[in-house]
């Protein structure tokens, strides 16, 4: 059960092809196992087009048909559930992991192939993608039990939990959750014990480490963030 999903501007922007590569790659891979978003984007969509039919004048103000939209959309109601809805079967990598369908371009067969930088024991990490000008998109993967180094952020960081589990002093995240930080959050995220955890991260600057031994690693990951110029 996802607790944690993208919010209905995140959801608006991605339904209007409005979103960065990197964010959009993010959303659909939720997309892909959130039934209820789903739902949600489907309703943007049909609104969106009807939107589109209704205010062609070059007068109306982005605004103004910004507020009608949410207008509308509060007033809808709830889209059929047995809506279409593209259910291919999920490919599973030897461990028995899912693979999302809007990663296979870049994992085609197990997430074992991927080129893994370890940055301690338990903690390694792989870019999927640096996108021209934008964010990063990268997997992070972590042993069962093993804390994440505390981290701050300089820019957006979204997190959706591909397999496993971790909590942080805020809550408990587990598969399918879609989370959300910018630069206010200062976290230690730690994984749950009965499994590694495997997230799928979005980050629009490098995370910078603040413990003594692992702010070693920060110029690490700026060598590896497109943003960064040494
Ligand atoms: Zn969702």
């Amino acid at each position: 059960m996802t607790h944690y999903h993208p919010s209905i501007e995140t959801l608006t922007d991605y339904a209007a092809g409005a979103l960065p590569l990197a964010h959009s790659l993010c959303v659909s891979t939720h997309l892909e196992q959130c039934p209820e978003c789903q739902k949600q984007l489907m309703k943007l969509e049909a609104l969106g087009a009807e939107l589109f039919e209704q205010n062609t004048m070059p007068t109306q103000s982005v605004r103004y048909l910004k507020d009608q939209f949410f207008a509308k959309l509060s007033q809808q109601e709830a889209v059929p559930s047995d809506t279409a809805i593209n259910t291919a079967l999920p490919q599973r990598d030897s461990k028995g992991y899912l693979i999302p369908k809007s990663l296979r371009q870049f994992i085609h067969h197990d997430y074992d192939e991927l080129p893994w930088m370890h940055l301690s024991p338990s903690f390694k990490i792989a870019t999927l993608l640096n996108e021209e000008g934008g964010a990063q998109v990268a997997l992070t993967r972590v042993k069962p039990g093993a804390h994440m180094p505390t981290h701050t952020h300089t820019g957006d960081e979204i997190t959706l939990v591909l397999e496993g589990a971790f909590s942080d002093e805020t809550g408990i995240y587990r598969k399918g959750d879609f989370i959300c930080r910018d630069a206010r959050h200062k976290h230690k995220p730690i994984v749950t014990k009965d499994a590694e955890c495997i997230c799928l991260t979005v980050l629009d600057a490098p995370i910078e480490f603040t413990g003594w031994f692992t702010r070693l690693l920060n110029p690490i990951l700026r060598r590896y963030h497109p943003h960064t110029s040494l």
